[in-house]
């Protein structure tokens, strides 16, 4: 029996508080806060449980420790955007809180994310005896626990991995992203690395690609190899690793929209001047492209997300590929949000319930892939993403 406070009712807190919401053994007392509370309201009437609400800038961090100490839940779950991660982490020390995210903190101002800002509150985390569970969403979240998953049972020592993301989902707009506009264009336009022989190497945005069939009937797909946050963490938590790569699908139609809004400055997070105002473009564009959290009526076909990790069990080489498979229509049934949406939620409410009833909590900053990938994966069939593990015989993603 646990009070949690939500932060972010955008697509993913909408599916965090409804997950939630289905568990009251577990999370019995649940405040959504966010920027905008009309929005948090608008989730708490979807759902058959009482859920409080409140208005919060998650950017100052006096007025959010002032809600936590008044508040006093046991954990807080950050699905507002990247840029608040610091905010909140250091709000949750003040107020003595566990924290969990879904995303790597990044500055608004640079297109750079990674970790080295959330692991230099390890010590600090650790002297409050606070946790904080990084990255608790599908990717990064449940693929990491994948590979975590895999090394365990399937390997004893792993060396290549490819992540590999397909959406088979269509929502029917011409151009639309499934999560917040902004972080999804700032992470696909960004430069390719992946990791190979000890090192991270960088290769243009979206110059190496590959044709993937997916498992039962979600089809094939051109997948192209992009960075993407958890191999920062896998590489550094499975230092067997020789080579990590990330993966996704993309449409030549999106490919194409982005490129022409590349193209005439669209996308840039630099503010430009316009009628005596400082405007970003890419705020901008997020105002005017189809918000995320209403897709789900309209979207349709499935997500496959899934890891092939290549290594040796007892002397011999072998291939696994561990995926999940979503109906994006299945989850608007469910929680009345598309897929992409669903895949983050249902993995921030297991990660929260595993710290709370005290299967994963330990102080200090950890990523998810270094705690005990069972309990997990068992949360997974258990809430609305069952799994397959198979071993494939000539997988090849090279030219
Ligand atoms: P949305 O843009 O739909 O929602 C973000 C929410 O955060 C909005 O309600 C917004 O409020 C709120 N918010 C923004 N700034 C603040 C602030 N300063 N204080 C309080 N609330 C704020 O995003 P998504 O729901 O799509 O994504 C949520 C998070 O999940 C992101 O960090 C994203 O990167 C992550 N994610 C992770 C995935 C994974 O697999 N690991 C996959 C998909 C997303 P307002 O409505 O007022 O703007």
């Amino acid at each position: 029996m646990s009070k949690v406070v939500i932060i972010g009712a955008g697509g993913v807190g909408g599916v965090v508080a409804h997950k939630c919401a289905q568990l009251p053994e577990v999370f019995s007392d649940i405040l959504l806060a966010s920027r905008t509370e009309s929005k948090c309201q608008a989730i708490a009437a979807q759902i058959d449980r009482p859920i409080r609400t409140a208005q919060i800038d998650a950017d100052d961090v006096a007025a959010l420790t002032a809600l936590l100490e008044s508040e006093q839940p046991a954990l807080v779950i950050n699905v507002a955007l990247p840029y608040q991660d610091l905010t909140i982490m250091d709000a949750c020390l003040a107020a003595g809180v566990d924290y969990l995210d879904t995303a790597n903190y990044e500055p608004l101002d640079t297109a750079k994310f990674e970790y080295s800002w959330q692991w230099a509150y390890r010590e600090r985390f650790e002297k409050a005896d606070r946790m904080a569970l990084l990255g608790s969403g599908f990717d990064p979240g449940a693929t990491n626990v994948f590979t975590a998953y895999l090394a365990k049972h399937y390997f004893d020592e792993i060396h290549e991995l490819d992540i590999i993301d397909v959406n088979g989902g269509d929502h029917g707009y011409p151009f639309a992203t499934n999560f917040n506009p902004e972080i999804n264009i700032r992470e696909v336009t960004a430069e390719c690395r992946h990791w190979e022989n000890g090192e991270f190497v960088t290769t243009p945005a979206m110059s190496r690609k590959a044709s993937f069939t997916c498992p039962d009937d979600v089809g094939t797909y051109t997948i192209y190899r992009m960075y993407h946050e958890e191999l920062e963490s896998l590489s550094a938590n499975f230092p067997s690793l020789k080579r990590a790569q990330f993966w996704m699908s993309f449409s030549e139609n999106y490919l194409r929209h982005l490129e022409v809004l590349g193209n005439v400055g669209m996308t840039g997070i630099e503010p430009v001047e316009f009628q005596g105002q400082q405007i970003v473009p890419i705020q901008f564009l997020r105002q005017l492209l189809p918000d995320p959290s209403t897709l789900g009526p309209r979207t349709h076909g499935k997500t496959c997300i899934g890891c092939v990790v290549k290594g040796v069990k007892d002397g011999k080489e072998r291939t696994m590929y561990l995926y999940q498979i979503k109906d994006h229509q299945d989850c608007y049934r469910e929680v009345q949000s598309q897929g992409i949406s669903y895949t983050t939620g249902v993995p921030a409410m297991i990660g929260a319930k595993l710290i709370l009833e005290g299967t994963w909590r330990r102080a200090g900053v950890w990523n998810i892939e270094q705690l005990d990938p069972d309990p997990f994966m068992q949360g997974l069939n258990d809430y609305g993403l069952p799994w397959q593990v198979t071993e494939l015989t000539d997988f090849s993603l090279d030219d």
